[in-house]
């Protein structure tokens, strides 16, 4: 196929609203695209070891992560009569296993972000202790972290961030929990509930009418006038990006614990949600290290938003706005409302995402009721992005064509899917009836043109 026909045929749809199946032409050899990359799987392990430094200490702030002895991890879950669903409301039967990866019931912030927004604040927290003088090594208990002497002189220092909520609920959270003072701004979509539980834990709330790219920049410009203000940074952190990783390389041992294989003849396929794309890249970035060619890793947007599809496929990166293409207007899924994409995750990922899909408002609505109909599980709005995905890639032409092209077609009875289901668990009970009644009458689009 040739890639300027793609091109403007995709740019089209985005344009006009219409969801859209995606893939990438620059999607390399696994070996091939990591050997380019600027971080080497000894980041993944470092990463590993700083959080299991820090899980006496988050075991004892967090106790409800005492089961899993203070570890960040997620379960994953089987759907079966969800599939089934899908399967008839697609009219295309999905051969092999879906499972939903529960980052919702993530302890400490009930989102994908408990991974890297919180190991960015361990690892500042770390390194300026150390400098201190406070903790003497890396060798030291870390239950030291919850002595008065380490939050007193944790108090002294301000975490700041910009946020559409749910790094903000992360920063907040872990920050407050190390003693920091923390401030967040808040773009215009974020939820009042959110706002509600920074506030109870003293956290300073800055809201903005304005979108995402705009918070983060006053917010960064706010931390940046205060020598003892930290700016996690969305747009460009490392250990953001880094702090995701694990979730990704973690799945090579819960897979084989869990019987499921995956080889030459056991493909996976991974379906992530995506905002500003540190969450979905560093996840795929863990995957393949830990399942090279055999994983598959496609990254849903809302059609409103789809930032990281007009990065990659304009190779703009962060240089294209969605308000280029006359979209960015408020999505439910809050989430995912980032109009621009970030540079550092977008060109780690051009060789990497195996493609993209975007999803209406109307599709996100009618997932995520269905969803808590079907299987009891409750899901927030950008959450849910990844379920309609294997049904993307086996219903659309383009989609088809990747089968072929990487003669997958007849390993997909063997095949595992799984949505990473990104949040949801910290919503309040009236948010929660609110988002399952809204979808009630909602039609999943299941015309895909290509
Ligand atoms: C932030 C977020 C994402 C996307 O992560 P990015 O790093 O912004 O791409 C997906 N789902 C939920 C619930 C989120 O909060």
């Amino acid at each position: 196929m040739e890639k300027h026909v793609v091109t403007s045929k995709i740019l089209e749809q985005v344009k006009n609203e219409e969801e859209t199946f995606w893939v990438n032409p620059r999607l390399s050899k696994t070996e091939e695209a990591l050997n380019q990359a600027p971080y080497t799987f000894t980041d993944i392990q470092e990463v590993e070891d700083r959080f299991h430094r820090f899980a006496p200490f988050i075991q004892l702030a967090f106790p409800e992560t005492k089961e899993r002895e203070g570890l960040l991890e997620s379960e994953i879950t089987a759907i079966p009569t969800m599939k089934k669903w899908l399967s008839h409301t697609y009219q295309t039967d999905l051969p092999g296993d879906f499972y939903i990866k529960r980052d919702d019931l993530l302890p400490v912030s009930g989102t994908i972000k408990s991974r890297g927004a919180i190991y960015e604040v361990l690892k500042y927290a770390e390194t300026l202790a150390l400098e201190a003088d406070l903790l003497k090594s890396t060798e030291e208990n870390y239950e030291i972290f919850m002595s008065e002497k380490f939050q007193v002189f944790f108090s002294k220092y301000n975490l700041t961030v910009g946020t559409t909520g749910n790094l903000g609920i992360s920063v907040g959270a872990m920050g407050r929990a190390l003693g920091f003072q923390v401030t967040v701004h808040m773009s215009e979509e974020a939820k009042a509930w959110k706002k509600n539980y920074l506030r109870e834990r003293e956290v300073e709330v800055v809201e903005h009418t304005t979108n995402f790219s705009k918070a983060v920049e006053e917010g960064r410009a706010a931390s940046k006038a205060d020598p003892k203000s930290y700016f996690i940074d969305d747009e460009h952190s490392e250990e953001l990006f880094l702090g995701y990783t694990v979730g990704g390389y973690r799945m090579k041992e819960q897979l084989a614990q869990e019987g499921i294989q995956v080889d030459a003849d056991h493909p996976l396929f991974v379906y992530l949600p995506c905002g500003i794309g540190g969450s979905p890249s560093g996840i795929t970035f863990g995957l393949k290290h830990a399942f090279g060619d055999h994983v598959h890793c496609f990254f849903a947007e809302p059609t409103k938003m789809p930032s990281m599809l007009l990065g990659l496929e304009t190779q703009k990166f962060d240089q294209v706005n969605v308000n280029d293409f006359g979209l960015g207007s408020l999505t439910i899924a809050d989430g995912l409302a980032v109009p621009r994409t970030s540079a550092l995750v977008a060109k780690l990922m051009n060789h990497n995402f195996s493609g993209g899909y975007t999803l209406t408002d109307e599709s996100f609505n009618a997932l995520l009721t269905n969803l808590y109909q079907q299987e009891n599980i409750f899901l927030e709005p950008a959450a849910v992005a990844g379920l309609a995905g294997p049904f993307k890639l086996l219903d659309t032409e383009t989609g088809k064509a990747y089968l072929k092209n990487y003669e997958l077609k007849d390993k997909l009875p063997n095949a595992t899917h799984i949505a990473w289901g990104t949040g949801g668990s910290m919503v309040p009970d009236k948010d929660k009836h609110d988002f399952i009644a809204q979808g009630q009458d909602s039609k999943l689009k299941t015309k895909t043109t290509f």
